[in-house]
């Protein structure tokens, strides 16, 4: 099994070291069905208005937070309690260090799973093939044609999300979708189409924006009401079979 991403997926500007920022030491909810710990790796490609903890998204210093083996000590202590693994951000896929770093906790006997804004479609077909991944879930941020205002980069070309998407749909690893609504950037229109792109998908998450009081974009957002979010649920079903509002 290859001990780092191939040379050809690594670009010049690619960090060295590992950018630990924070550790869940539980949760039952973010991998479905298992009881896991969360590991937060800091730094974001993309710079979504409503996100809500931007001390991710800016890359921290090396050093700073946990150190690795730290983390490393904290899981042979919980081993047999916790099924898994959850790797979110920020972005993980910017840490070049990530396929060693999964490789040491799948050799514990844990499973991983892998959360991704989806943006680095070659990376992710790696750890897919390689079987370094047991479950991804990946951010859909709107319909194609808003998601450059709706992750803060007008300009950004979909191809690489769209080829995500396909990753996952035409693989067999196990893998969710997931939108955070947001009454100032999703309409009817941006949830059918996304149906639509979707379609036949084997999960897709709905969850409404939380105000965290501390967001990246600095225009007032808005969270949608439980009825609008069922509402929207409805406008899905004749694509998707297993649509979920996540609380
Ligand atoms: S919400 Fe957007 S900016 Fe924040 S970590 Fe996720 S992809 Fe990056």
């Amino acid at each position: 099994m290859p001990s780092h991403f191939p040379q050809s997926l690594i670009h010049s500007s690619w960090r060295h070291h590992m950018h630990f920022m924070g550790l869940q030491k539980m949760t039952l909810l973010d991998y479905p069905g298992k009881v896991a710990c969360t590991v937060f790796l800091s730094g974001c490609n993309f710079r979504c208005p409503f996100c809500h903890n931007p001390d991710l998204v800016f890359a921290s210093e090396p050093g700073t937070g946990i150190p690795e083996q730290e983390f490393f000590a904290f899981l042979s202590q919980r081993k047999g309690f916790l099924d898994g693994v959850c790797i979110t951000g920020g972005e993980p896929m910017l840490e070049r260090e990530l396929v060693p770093f999964i490789q040491k906790i799948k050799a514990m006997g844990l499973l991983v799973k892998l959360d991704t804004n989806g943006s680095f479609p070659e990376r992710l077909q790696h750890l897919v093939e390689n079987h370094l991944v047991d479950y991804v879930a990946m951010d859909i941020k709107n319909s194609k044609e808003h998601y450059g205002a709706t992750i803060g980069i007008p300009a950004y070309d979909t191809t690489k999300v769209e080829q995500s998407v396909t990753i996952l749909m035409e693989g067999s690893v196990s893998y969710e979708f997931r939108t955070t609504l947001v009454r100032e950037y999703h309409t009817n229109e941006d949830i059918k189409a996304m149906g639509a792109w979707l379609s036949g998908c084997r999960a897709y998450f709905l969850q409404s924006f939380v105000d965290s009081g501390n967001l990246l974009g600095k225009e007032p957002m808005h969270a949608f009401t439980e009825e609008d979010m069922v509402r929207f649920k409805n406008l899905l079903q004749s694509n998707i079979e297993a649509i979920f509002i996540r609380e």
